[in-house]
């Protein structure tokens, strides 16, 4: 174990959402002491979809036998629709999402960490970080002291932690997404095919305006049906809504569900009480998510899939490696350098090339227009995107049978590829 660890010093790990909790199950399974500070009191709600693809709970096993505690609602069809209106319907032999309430679901995270033997700690606001030769020092809003020779800092997009200790001093416009949602009671407001989630790319909210040249709106729209809610939501990468959009964000929301309403798609109105739009990382991870003593998992290291906006199933993930990471170590001096690599192996050609094809598709609607085609077309392809999805196969090969068939994107990835090797070989120190 790294020395200084102990009951009286534990690894701190700041935010008990999807990657804090993660990380410190994993932390107090492994015997090593814990204490998971978050500034809320659970229950806690969490803007969010509540979308999380089946193969979370391949990659958890533990998870499937606890999801009972709370309402679940499993999803096997996806209507996909382009800006110009094309459309297709997609659907696997199974479930390939599952949707859930973060108020719920973060809880339960909470509850099989503590279960594990994790020290909770909550009223916990951090608003200082420090980073020394042997230790990181916490304090928080109301003046306590935290310290540990570890932090797994995965207090989520806004990440104090990251700002404080210098490795994230932010995130630039361009790198995040103004997610807009609201999560009401199907009482008030519901979808009348609760059997499928709806999802606009490129979602163009003045559809009849004029459209210039071929880029897409770079954003999108949803519907996630859920047992006894619905989360309706657009989001925009915020450089493209402060250049493009001009309505404000609850006026873009009224207009959305009036227009679903107008398709039939939706009946009952919209409550702004329910309303929360947030921001997401969806440029891809940090290239550093850890420096020295600190860790960033989840949205603080920008863990969250460019073209899905899919960020639970990766907090998790990045939060379990971080805790394996410090669990495995016998000194700090690797420990930033393991972690990266951790990730890299498992999640990095996945996010890396989502933000690569978001960027892609974004960059003309035509592209966008072939996809959904494709989805129709090719229900062999389609197979495979759901059955990753599902946690049947791996990204790799997923990938090779993409490549395949779209030899402009694989020229395209192939290319930003050589071109960040390059860069980055460039810029190394000799
Ligand atoms: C509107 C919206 C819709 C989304 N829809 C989906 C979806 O359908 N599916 C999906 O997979 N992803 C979705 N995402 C992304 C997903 O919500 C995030 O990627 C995910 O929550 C990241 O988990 P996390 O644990 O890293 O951070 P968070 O879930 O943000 O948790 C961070 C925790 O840290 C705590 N905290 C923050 N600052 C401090 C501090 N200074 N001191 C102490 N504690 C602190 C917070 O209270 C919180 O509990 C959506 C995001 C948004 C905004």
């Amino acid at each position: 174990m790294i020395a200084g660890i102990s009951p009286q010093a534990p690894v701190l790990v700041v935010g008990a959402g999807p990657a804090g909790a993660t990380a410190a199950r994993a932390l107090a399974l492994a015997r090593v002491p814990v204490r998971l500070l978050d500034r809320s009191v659970f229950p806690r709600n969490k803007p969010c979809g509540g979308g999380i693809s089946v193969r979370a709970l391949r990659r958890f096993p533990y998870l499937e036998r606890e999801l009972h505690r709370i309402a679940t609602h499993a999803v096997a069809r996806l209507y996909l629709e382009g800006p110009d209106g094309e459309a297709a319907v997609v659907e696997s032999d199974g479930p390939a999402a599952l949707m859930i309430r973060r108020i719920e679901f973060d809880a339960l995270l909470v509850s099989l960490a503590q279960e594990a033997g994790a020290e909770l700690v909550t009223g916990a606001d951090v608003v200082q970080a420090r980073e020394d030769r042997d230790v990181v020092t916490l304090t928080t809003r109301d003046g306590r002291r935290f310290a540990s020779p570890v932090v797994i800092a995965a207090d989520g997009v806004h990440s104090v932690v990251a700002r404080r200790t210098g490795i994230n001093s932010g995130w630039p416009a361009s790198a995040v997404a103004l997610d807009m949602m609201e999560e009401t009671p199907r009482s008030a407001l519901r979808d009348l095919d609760p059997t499928t989630l709806w999802v606009a790319y490129g979602f163009n909210p003045a559809r009849s305006g004029p459209v210039k040249g071929h880029r897409a709106p770079e954003g999108y729209a949803y519907i996630f049906p859920k047992r006894d809610h619905v989360n309706i939501g657009i989001g925009y990468v915020l450089s493209h809504y402060r250049e493009a959009i001009a309505a404000a964000p609850y006026t873009l929301q009224r207009g959305f569900v009036a227009m679903l309403r107008d398709r039939g798609i939706v009946a009952g109105e919209s409550v702004r009480n329910n309303f929360t739009p947030f921001l997401i990382p969806v440029g891809g991870p940090l290239r550093a998510p850890a420096r020295g003593r600190v860790l960033l998992a989840g949205d603080a290291g920008g863990f969250v899939n460019g073209v899905t906006a899919e960020g639970i199933y990766y907090a998790m993930v990045s939060g379990e490696l971080a805790a394996q990471t410090v669990a495995g170590a016998s000194g700090v001096s690797q420990l930033a350098r393991r972690y990266r690599r951790a990730c890299d192996y498992e999640i990095g050609a996945e996010l890396r090339d989502s933000v690569l094809l978001q960027r892609f598709l974004f960059a003309d609607r035509r592209r966008i227009a072939r996809v959904i085609d494709g989805a129709r077309r090719e229900p062999e392809m389609t197979r495979s995107i759901l059955e990753f999805a599902a946690g049947r196969g791996s990204y790799r090969q997923l990938r090779r049978r993409l490549l395949a068939g779209a030899p402009m994107l694989a020229s395209r990835l192939v290319w930003e590829r050589l071109r960040k090797n390059f860069v980055v070989r460039r810029t190394r120190p000799s």
